[in-house]
């Protein structure tokens, strides 16, 4: 187990809407990879938090006769009651308005600068302020003369002075380290996108705005603003103490994983590794790419009118069930379609039938044949002992590799292997029948519920806490083959209740 603390992050959520769907996807898997390197026994650092600066956030406050500040307290304040309501603990709550990270922009604009990276130009040409990204005059000729991104239309920025980043420069060398690091990009898909665009070659990049008072100044220069990408992407340097707490950052650094939307795979896959190869810093292990969910076919976003808050589905559903759905129900890096109905399907199918029921019916015979506890003697059946080694193998190679789905699949092959289990070994008859085989059998399906707990409370911890409460037992990383002889099982309410349609 390495010493170093496992660091992942999300994106830093823009301060200019309420947060929804999509956003809780991307925390969520976060949150879920976190705890399972706790569980393993890792020290961990989550990080999460609110990208406040921008054109569009000065503007959209203007309009409402809000200070820009206040404007972005309340979105972060929503934030973080968000994640607490969807049970995700993070470590690090990072804000591009927080005088640390500030501070942090400043500093790797100054030494950029001072070693040539950072050059003085001037800039004109097409920007989409929704977006707050650069585009070339080609780009938007061919998007149809608007954004290639968001199809919202074109600001055209006048002839400005401008600083500029030298990410041309670095394109052989992201190749080489591409090549070099085949796990750096995931998914396969966005990874090769990321290839071509580099192999075709980059251009230096605008890092400045004139005009636009809501950023950064410029060390030096307050007639200009740090372009809002730049600042936003050393978040990930700023929270982790870069530069004012190196002791940090020296646990934390190299991040382990960044996970992002694929609408801003293309920053984080090339100009933020570009960034940090310019400042001499190791880069982090992985981007991974995470889909979309889509609504009736349209994906859920502000600029489509498509949102669906996670208080909504909560108004029916536990967070935790919510927790589950996102990433029981599509492999993470492939989009998929969002719907109650869906939702509902999945709880009755893999919660309310096959979990629900292993449970209930367990600690019934424990109760009925045991007086409510585990086994005193037995022994564990050597086909679910087999069972569950091949699970704890599977489980982890998938979540050590972010492929929560896989994880899943496992977890619920074992699931449904314990339940054949009560179905061909009758536990009713061999109790009938007076037959020791009854211990062996009710010490087995007692050890596949905590097994079983230990492994999903990274995805949904609530419910977890409630289904170790009813074996009485603290959730760890399960071992293959523990029975704890003897125990009380005081079982309780039903986990997972049906729900109407
Ligand atoms: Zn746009």
């Amino acid at each position: 187990m390495p010493d170093k603390t496992y660091y992942i992050t999300t994106p830093i959520y823009y301060a200019n809407a309420p947060l929804h769907i999509g956003h809780a996807y991307s925390t969520v898997a976060a949150d879920v990879a976190k705890r399972w390197q706790a569980l393993r026994g890792r020290e961990v650092f989550m990080l999460t938090g609110m990208d406040e600066h921008g054109e569009k956030i000065y503007r959209s406050s203007a309009a409402s006769g809000v200070k820009p500040q206040d404007w972005v307290d309340r979105y972060a304040d929503e934030a973080k009651k968000l994640w607490a309501f969807m049970n995700v603990s993070c470590d690090g709550f990072v804000r591009t308005t927080d005088s640390a990270h500030k501070e942090t922009v400043r500093e790797v604009f100054r030494r950029l600068r001072a070693k040539g990276d950072i050059y003085d130009s001037e800039y004109e040409g097409p920007y989409c302020v929704s977006c707050e990204t650069f585009f070339s005059a080609q780009q938007v000729k061919d998007a149809g003369e608007c954004c290639p991104d968001c199809g919202k239309k074109i600001t055209e920025i006048k002839k400005e002075s401008a600083l500029f980043f030298r990410l041309s420069s670095y394109g052989g060398k992201l190749l080489d380290f591409y090549r070099a690091n085949p796990d750096f990009l995931e998914p396969p898909g966005m990874a090769n996108k990321t290839i071509d665009s580099v192999t075709r070659g980059l251009n230096d990049l605008c890092v400045t705005r004139e005009r636009v008072s809501w950023g950064i100044p410029v060390p030096g220069d307050a007639s200009k603003t740090i372009y809002v990408w730049f600042d936003a992407l050393l978040n990930y340097l700023s929270a982790a103490g870069f530069p004012h707490d190196m002791g940090l950052f020296h646990k934390l650094w190299p991040a382990d994983c960044h996970i992002v939307g694929k609408e801003i795979y293309y920053f984080h896959s090339v100009i933020w590794p570009a960034m940090l190869m310019a400042l001499e810093l190791p880069l982090p292990e992985k981007v991974y790419g995470h889909g979309w969910w889509t609504l009736k076919d349209d994906k859920i976003s502000k600029s489509t009118g498509n949102i669906v808050t996670p208080y909504e589905v909560c108004e029916k559903f536990h967070p935790d069930i919510l927790r589950f759905f996102f990433l029981r129900e599509m492999p993470f890096g492939t989009d998929g379609a969002f719907s109650m109905e869906r939702i509902g399907e999945r709880y009755t199918a893999d919660l309310a039938n096959p979990l629900g029921n292993l449970f209930k019916r367990t600690e019934v015979m424990l109760e009925k044949y045991f007086g409510g506890k585990i086994p005193e003697s037995g022994s564990f059946d050597e086909a679910i002992l087999q069972k569950q080694k091949e699970t704890l193998e599977s489980f982890s190679r998938h979540m050590d590799a972010l492929r929560f789905h896989g994880a899943l699949n496992a977890l619920w092959e074992l699931i449904d292997a314990a339940n054949r289990f009560i179905e061909e070994q009758k536990p009713w008859v061999l109790y009938k029948e007076k037959s020791p085989k009854l211990n062996d059998v009710l010490l087995t399906l007692s050890g596949c519920l905590e097994f079983v707990t230990g492994l999903l409370s990274p995805f949904m911890p609530v419910k977890c806490a409630e289904m170790a409460a009813h074996i009485d037992w603290k959730i760890q990383m399960p071992e293959a083959g523990s029975a704890r002889k003897g125990r009380p099982i005081p079982g309780g309410a039903i986990l997972f209740p049906a729900v109407e349609k």
